[in-house]
C-alpha cells in the first residue's frame, strides 16, 4: 500500500503540490512518543512534509487552540492531527471540534464522523479502522455477508469501525455486532463471528474458546504485560490470547505487527486524500 502511495504522491508533487502532516503532542506521555515518532517517520519515508509541534504538559488549552488555529491556516500542512490522550485540564471534545475537518486526518471531527457514517467517502476514515478494512480486502477477506463481531465501542476504533463494515459497497455490507463492557455473555456472541474484531485494550481477553473454527481474528489492542526474562522488563500483547486463537482462527493478526502498522499507513492515506481534496476546493 505504501509502493501504491508513492505513485500517488509523484502525481501531486508533479502539480507542486507535497502533501503536508502535522502531529501536535501535549505533554510526555511514553506511548504518545512513540507514536508520534513512528508517525514522523513514516512521512519522511513515504515523502510527506511533516512537522511535531510538541507543547509543555502544562501548556493551557488556549495555547493548544491557538496552535491548531495557525495549522488551520497554514498552506503547507494538508492534515494534522491530536496526539490523545490530552493532559485533564484540557477538554479533548473542544480541541477535537477546532481541527479544520478538511484537515482532520484522524477523523474524529463530527463532519467526518457524520461523513463516513453516511458513506460519504470525502469524509476522513480513522486509520485505524480504516486499516482494518483494508488488510481484510487485501488479505482476500470480502465482509460481503459476513457476521462481523466487533469487541469495543470507543469512538477511535470500535464504533467507526463498525461503520465502515456496514457500508453498502467494497469492503462493506457485513452484518455488524457491537459487543461492549455491558454485552452479557459475550463469548456466546464472539463464538458467532466469521470475523472478529476486538478493541478493548484488556490483555488476552479472547481465548480459544470465544473463537469460531475458521473465523478471522483481527487483534487491535496493545497491552503491556510484566515479562521479567527481557531487558524491558515487558512485552506487548494483544487483546486476543494468540497461541490459542490461532490454532482455531483461519486467519489471525499478530500483535505487534498487524494493525499498528495499518494504522500507520493509513495516516498517511488520509493525509494524501487531504491534500488532493484541498486542491478540488
Ligand atoms: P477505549 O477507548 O478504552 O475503549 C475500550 C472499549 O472496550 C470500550 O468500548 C469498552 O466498553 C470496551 N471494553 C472494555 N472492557 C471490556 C470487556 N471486559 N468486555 C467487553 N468490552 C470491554 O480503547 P480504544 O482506544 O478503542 O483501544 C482499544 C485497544 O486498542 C487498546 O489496547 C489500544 O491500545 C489499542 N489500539 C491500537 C491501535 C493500533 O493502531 N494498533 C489504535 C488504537 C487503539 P464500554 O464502552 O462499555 O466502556
Amino acid at each position: 500500500m505504501r509502493a501504491e502511495l508513492a505513485s500517488e504522491l509523484e502525481r501531486l508533487k508533479a502539480r507542486g503540490v507535497t502533501p503536508g502532516l502535522a502531529v501536535v503532542l501535549v505533554g510526555d506521555n511514553p506511548a504518545s512518543q512513540v507514536y508520534v515518532r513512528m508517525k514522523g517517520r513514516a512521512c519522511g519515508e513515504a515523502g510527506l512534509h511533516h512537522e511535531t509541534i510538541r507543547l509543555p504538559k502544562q501548556a493551557t488549552e488556549a495555547e493548544l487552540l491557538a496552535v491548531i488555529d495557525r495549522l488551520n491556516g497554514d498552506p503547507r500542512i494538508h492534515g494534522m492531527l491530536v496526539q490523545l490522550p490530552l493532559p485533564q485540564h484540557i477538554d479533548e471534545h473542544r480541541v477535537l471540534l477546532r481541527v479544520d475537518p478538511g484537515k482532520d486526518v484522524d477523523g474524529f471531527h463530527p463532519s467526518n464522523v457524520g461523513k463516513v457514517s453516511i458513506g460519504d467517502p470525502t469524509g476522513f476514515r480513522p486509520a485505524t479502522p480504516y486499516g482494518v478494512q483494508q488488510l481484510l480486502l487485501r488479505s482476500g477477506v470480502d465482509p460481503t455477508g459476513q457476521h462481523a463481531v466487533i469487541v469495543g465501542r470507543s469512538n477511535i476504533v470500535g464504533r467507526p469501525m463498525a461503520a465502515l463494515l456496514l457500508q453498502n459497497g467494497p469492503g462493506g455490507n457485513a452484518t455488524v455486532t457491537v459487543c461492549h463492557s455491558r454485552t452479557r455473555s459475550i463469548g456466546a456472541i464472539t463464538c458467532q463471528a466469521d470475523i472478529l474484531i476486538v478493541a478493548i485494550g484488556k490483555p488476552q481477553f479472547v481465548t480459544g474458546d470465544m473463537v469460531k473454527p475458521g473465523a478471522v481474528v483481527i487483534d487491535v489492542g496493545v497491552n503491556r504485560v510484566d515479562d521479567p526474562s527481557l531487558k524491558s522488563g515487558y512485552r506487548l500483547v494483544g487483546d486476543v490470547h494468540f497461541e490459542q486463537a490461532r490454532r482455531v482462527a483461519a486467519a489471525i493478526t499478530p500483535v505487534p505487527g498487524g494493525v499498528g502498522p495499518m494504522t500507520i499507513t493509513m495516516l498517511l492515506y488520509n493525509t494524501v486524500q487531504a491534500a488532493r481534496q484541498w486542491g478540488d476546493r
